[in-house]
C-alpha cells in the first residue's frame, strides 16, 4: 500500500494524550494534515502509513496537548514590577487605568505580541484576553492583530464599563452602555467568530457597570449568542457593594437578573461560598482559577477544590502580566496546585492530573471548543507543546504528568504548535525577530510608564544602557 502524504509527522515522542481513558503512548507518533490530528499511534505503524513532508524525531521527549489560558489582559505586559503592594482597586488606579488610558495602538500591538510570545514558550496554544476600554477602534485591530500574528488561537474581549467612578475607576474608561454595544457590534461585524479568533463581550467586575448596563450587555450577549466573561469576586469588594447596592450577595444578585448561565465565563471566584458553587452548578457557569495573581494581589485562595468536587467547569488563567508579572502557564500550573494543597493542610485535595486537567480540558469546555482542543486525539486541532528533559530543574522525569506540573520550567518547551503549525522550536520563535520585539516592548513600556505616571511608585527606576 502506498504511504499517504501528509504535511508533518513527529516520531518517537511519548505522547500525554488527556483522552478519555488519560492514555499515555510511548514511542508514538502523531500525523498532522490541515491544521488537524490525522492520527496518533505507535511510530513504527505511523511511518508505514505516511511519507510526511517533515518528520520531527521526538525520541526522549513528551507531547502534551496544548495549554488553555482562560484569562490574561495582554496589554498589561506593559505593566510588570509597577503593582507590588496594592490591591485589586488601588492598582486599577495607579497602574492599569492610567496604562490604558495612554496606549497607543502601536504599543497595543507591541506588548500583545510579546505576551503571546511568552504564551508560546510555555506551552500556551489558546488565551482569552480581557482589553479595557479602547480609547480609539485602532487599539481593537492592533490587540487582535498581534493575537492573530502570534500564531494564537484566541477569544479576544474588552471591559464593558459606564460606572464605578467611586471605586477607583478612571473617568477615562466610562462610557455609556450604548457605546459599547456599538463597538461591539462593530467588531463582531469585522471579526466573525470561528475556531481560531472570536469576540466575547466582557464586563470587568461588578463594581464597574451599572444595573441598566448589566441589562444592556446581556441582551446584546443574548441576542448576538456571545458569550460572556466578568471577574467575579475577586476579593470581598463584590459582595459588600452588592449589599449596598442590592441587599444581597453578587452571585445571587446575578442569578435573580439572568446573568448566570452556560456562556458565562466567571474569572477568579476567589470569595465564593456554597450558595454561589450551587447557584454556578446550576447554570453551569465556567470558572477561570488564576492562583498567581490571586497572590500577588493578595486576593486570597479561591475554593477550587469544592468547585471541581461540586462538578462545575475548571480552567486556569495566568491574569494580567500586571497582577503576574509573567505569563507563565508552566509556572501556573504548579501554582495552582500548591496553593490548594496549603489552603487545606492536605498535600491530597489535588492532584498533577487534575492540575493538568484544568490547563487542558477545563480550558477547552470553558471556552466551548472541547471539541477541537484539549486533547489529542484523531480530528482535534494540532495544538500542542513538547518538552525535554533538557535542564537540571527537570531531570529525572518518572512520571511526565507529575513533572510538568512541579518540576517544568519555560526552558523544558521545545516545541510549541498551535492548528499545525509550529510556532516555536528550540527556543526559537519561528516567525518573528523575538530579540528585536523585546528590545522595543523594553523600550515602548518605560516611554508608556513615564507618559502615563503608572511608575509613580517606582522606587529604584531602570536606566539600562541610556544611563
Ligand atoms: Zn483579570
Amino acid at each position: 500500500m502506498t504511504p499517504q502524504a501528509i504535511e508533518l509527522l513527529l516520531t518517537h515522542a511519548l505522547i500525554v494524550t488527556q483522552d478519555a481513558a488519560r492514555r499515555v503512548l510511548p514511542d508514538s507518533a502523531l500525523a498532522v494534515q490541515n491544521g488537524r490530528i490525522l492520527a496518533l499511534g505507535p511510530t513504527a505503524e505511523l511511518c508505514a502509513r505516511f511519507a510526511a513532508a517533515e518528520a520531527i524525531d521526538l525520541s526522549g521527549k513528551i507531547i502534551f496537548p496544548g495549554l488553555v489560558n482562560t484569562h490574561t489582559h495582554l496589554f498589561q505586559v506593559a505593566t510588570k514590577g509597577l503593582g507590588e503592594d496594592m490591591a485589586v482597586q488601588d492598582w486599577v488606579e495607579v497602574v492599569t487605568g492610567p496604562t490604558a488610558i495612554h496606549i497607543t495602538p502601536e504599543e497595543m500591538n507591541l506588548f500583545c505580541l510579546s505576551g503571546c510570545l511568552e504564551m508560546i514558550h510555555g506551552g500556551v496554544t489558546t488565551v482569552v484576553d480581557m482589553s479595557y476600554r479602547a480609547h480609539t477602534f485602532a487599539l481593537h485591530e492592533q490587540n487582535i492583530l498581534a493575537m492573530q500574528q502570534s500564531g494564537l488561537r484566541g477569544r479576544y474581549t474588552s471591559i464593558i464599563s459606564d460606572f464605578g467612578v467611586d471605586y477607583g475607576v478612571a473617568p477615562q474608561l466610562i462610557m455609556p452602555i450604548e457605546w459599547f454595544i456599538d463597538q461591539y457590534g462593530r467588531l463582531l461585524d469585522r471579526y466573525p467568530p470561528d475556531d481560531r479568533l472570536a469576540v466575547w463581550v466582557a464586563i470587568g467586575a461588578p463594581w464597574t457597570i451599572s444595573d441598566e448596563g448589566m441589562a444592556g450587555a446581556l441582551e446584546f450577549s443574548l441576542r448576538t449568542s456571545t458569550p460572556m466573561v466578568m471577574h467575579i469576586n475577586e476579593n470581598g469588594v463584590d459582595n459588600y457593594l452588592s449589599q449596598q447596592r442590592h441587599a444581597k450577595n453578587i452571585v445571587p444578585y446575578l442569578d435573580e437578573i439572568g446573568f448566570l448561565r452556560p456562556d458565562l465565563l466567571a474569572i477568579h471566584c476567589v470569595v465564593t461560598n456554597d450558595e454561589d458553587i450551587e447557584l454556578y452548578r446550576r447554570h453551569d457557569v465556567k470558572i477561570s482559577y488564576n492562583p498567581v495573581s490571586n497572590m500577588y494581589l493578595g486576593s486570597g485562595i479561591a475554593p477550587m477544590v469544592k468547585m471541581a468536587r461540586a462538578g462545575l467547569t475548571i480552567g486556569l488563567g495566568v491574569d494580567g502580566a500586571g497582577s503576574n508579572n509573567s505569563q507563565d502557564m508552566i509556572e501556573t500550573l504548579k501554582m495552582a496546585a500548591l496553593v490548594q494543597k496549603a489552603a487545606a493542610g492536605d498535600a491530597s485535595v489535588v492532584d498533577a492530573q487534575t492540575v493538568l486537567d484544568w490547563a487542558t480540558l477545563g480550558g477547552a469546555r470553558a471556552l466551548r471548543l472541547e471539541d477541537n482542543i484539549g486533547s489529542l486525539e484523531p480530528g482535534k486541532c494540532a495544538d500542542l507543546f513538547v518538552v525535554a528533559p533538557n535542564s537540571a530543574r527537570i531531570v529525572p522525569i518518572h512520571d511526565p504528568v507529575a513533572s510538568l506540573v512541579y518540576s517544568g520550567g519555560v526552558e523544558n518547551v521545545v516545541l510549541t504548535m498551535a492548528n499545525g503549525k509550529v510556532l516555536m522550536r528550540e527556543g526559537v520563535i519561528q516567525h518573528f525577530d523575538e530579540a528585536e520585539i523585546l528590545c522595543r516592548c523594553q523600550e515602548a513600556a518605560l516611554a508608556l510608564a513615564q507618559r502615563c505616571g503608572s511608575n509613580r511608585k517606582v522606587r529604584r527606576s531602570w536606566k539600562g544602557s541610556a544611563a
